[in-house]
């Protein structure tokens, strides 16, 4: 099995779009296990209260559990709280519960309500460095909403990974995602960039999805990722084997494709550059 090559410094991906079903969860699961699996060293936040990241990357999230929520609310160090995923090795999880669907009111009056995240994320990651035993790539999975939740995200992250469904809906929303992130740029994290586009969902069949496409690459250029994600079965069954795709059925055009969009990004990663 060849190897990605390991970033310069530890990525930190936010995959963000407020819109609910366009792939963040399944483009975090896929890319985070494609990265692992080429050896590289991983850690996943899930960020959203519904815990489907966790799930399919099969890590006990049960009302309760300990995870995201006690890292921002109460604070507790990640170390006490991530997990290793039991079928990847290489790959950390730090999960989320339904709990933390009450995170998005109570950090309203907390202290410093939009770095939380990041506080703790940047402790633990220099805790590990320290250790010698540095992360190569953080992905936080965000919920579709601009909420709170996602602005802690960002104020954590440098790069925003966005996938775009190819559905004819799919451009709708993204103005408003781009001015949101200018606002935290100049608020909250001058360092956030949008690096990365991942056409998901993508029938070469149609022309609706060869229209997104030229569309979404007119507008983002080379950010966009030139392996689009087709719409497949085994995508959308492997989260029930509480497994990614890339393990469920490596040989899959699904997991091919996952693999070489992650493959993209570990190049964009070790030319330094921050695409
Ligand atoms: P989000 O996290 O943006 O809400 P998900 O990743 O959960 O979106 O995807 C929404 C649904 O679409 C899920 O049921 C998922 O399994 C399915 N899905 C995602 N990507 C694909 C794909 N490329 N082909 C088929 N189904 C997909
Ligand atoms: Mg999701």
């Amino acid at each position: 099995v060849s190897r990605f090559e390991r970033p310069v410094n530890t990525r930190v991906f936010v995959v963000a779009n407020q819109k609910g079903g366009v792939g963040k969860t399944t483009t975090t699961v896929n890319i985070a296990a494609a990265l692992a699996l080429k050896g590289l060293r991983v850690l996943v936040v899930d960020l959203d209260p519904q815990g489907n990241t966790s799930t399919a990357l099969n890590i006990p999230h049960a009302e309760g559990t300990p995870g995201v929520y006690e890292a921002i609310v109460d604070g507790t160090d990640l170390a006490e709280l991530v997990k290793p995923c039991p079928d990847i090795p290489g790959l950390t999880v730090l999960p989320a519960t339904i709990d933390l669907a009450g995170a998005e009111i109570e950090l309203v009056s907390l202290v410093a309500r939009e770095s939380r995240l990041d506080r703790a994320l940047q402790s633990y990651l220099k805790e590990r460095a320290e250790a010698g035993d540095r992360f190569d790539y953080v992905l936080i999975d965000c919920p579709p909403s601009l909420g709170l939740l996602t602005v802690n995200a960002m104020v954590a992250g440098r790069e925003v990974l966005i996938p775009i469904q190819c559905e004819y809906y799919a451009l709708e929303g993204l103005g408003q995602l781009i001015r949101n992130i200018d606002l935290i740029r100049a608020h909250l994290n001058p360092k956030l960039e949008i690096t990365t586009i991942l056409l998901t969902m993508y029938d070469g069949r149609t022309r609706l999805s060869a229209g997104v496409a030229e569309e979404v690459r007119s507008h983002f250029g080379d950010k966009v990722i030139s392996t689009p994600i087709p719409r497949s079965v085994r995508i959308s069954e492997a989260p029930s084997y509480h497994q990614s795709v890339v393990t469920y059925d490596r040989t899959s055009s699904g997991a091919l494709s996952y693999l070489e969009a992650a493959r993209e990004i570990a190049m964009a990663g070790s030319r330094g550059s921050n695409r």
